[in-house]
């Protein structure tokens, strides 16, 4: 499908990326982040991967396939290829953009990648069956926000930059509690202890891991 650049642009702005059929890709400007300063170029997404051009040789092609993780964030994306990075024996490269990047790229990625694909956002599109106040317990500090279940997600919405999440079920690798007032959400990318600021029911509690377990096929 031929746009030119600028329409597509335009477009993005617009927020219109998703198409079911027709939109072929989307650009935009991002900055890639060095260790010191970063470089600027523009990036490329449609159905089968991700492109930056920017300067020199920081120009990369990634097939959604030899992505690990996508994580995305207010403002940032970050890739990590599992290419092994020179240098650092174990350890693979990773990549840091930051930007306006288009807030549709979160439903694009939502309705087509797998578990590597992580929604640093909350999702304002949900509808909760029930919510409960909460703290994310960090490793030192943690964050104070609303777990919001819904029918096929749970979202974690926090002021805190960065903290809020968006699991579709499938991402979740399984819940646990460990008293009324707990609550842990395991997935690929890390575990999640939350501290409930009301009682969970059991009975709540017990729904939402049966609707996780029968969506992952578990549990018929
Ligand atoms: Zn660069």
């Amino acid at each position: 499908m031929a746009f030119p650049g600028k329409t597509v642009s335009r477009l993005t702005v617009a927020g219109l990326l998703v198409v079911s059929s027709g939109l072929a890709e989307v650009r935009f400007e991002v900055r890639h982040e060095h260790l010191r300063k970063g470089c600027r170029g523009v990036m490329v997404v449609d159905q089968n991967g991700i492109t930056f051009h920017g300067a020199k040789k920081h120009s990369w092609s990634w097939r959604y396939q030899d992505i690990q993780e996508l994580k995305l964030g207010p403002g940032s994306l970050h890739l990590l290829s599992y290419r092994d990075r020179r240098l650092h024996a174990g350890a693979d490269q990773a990549y840091d953009f930051t930007g306006a990047i288009p807030s549709g790229l979160y439903t694009f990625w939502r309705d087509r990648l797998d578990q590597r694909f992580v929604a640093e956002v909350a999702d304002g599109a949900v509808r909760p069956l029930w919510e409960i106040p909460v703290k994310h317990l960090g490793r030192i500090t943690g964050t104070e926000g609303i777990l919001k279940i819904g029918e096929d997600r749970i979202v974690y919405a926090t002021p805190q930059k960065n903290d809020s999440r968006t699991w579709r079920f499938q991402d979740i690798d399984h819940i646990s509690n460990s008293g009324p007032f707990r609550l842990t959400i395991a997935t690929l990318e890390e575990t999640f202890n939350f501290q409930l600021k009301q009682v969970l029911p059991e009975s709540k509690y017990n729904d939402l891991w049966l609707s996780i377990n029968q969506n992952n096929g578990r549990i018929p």
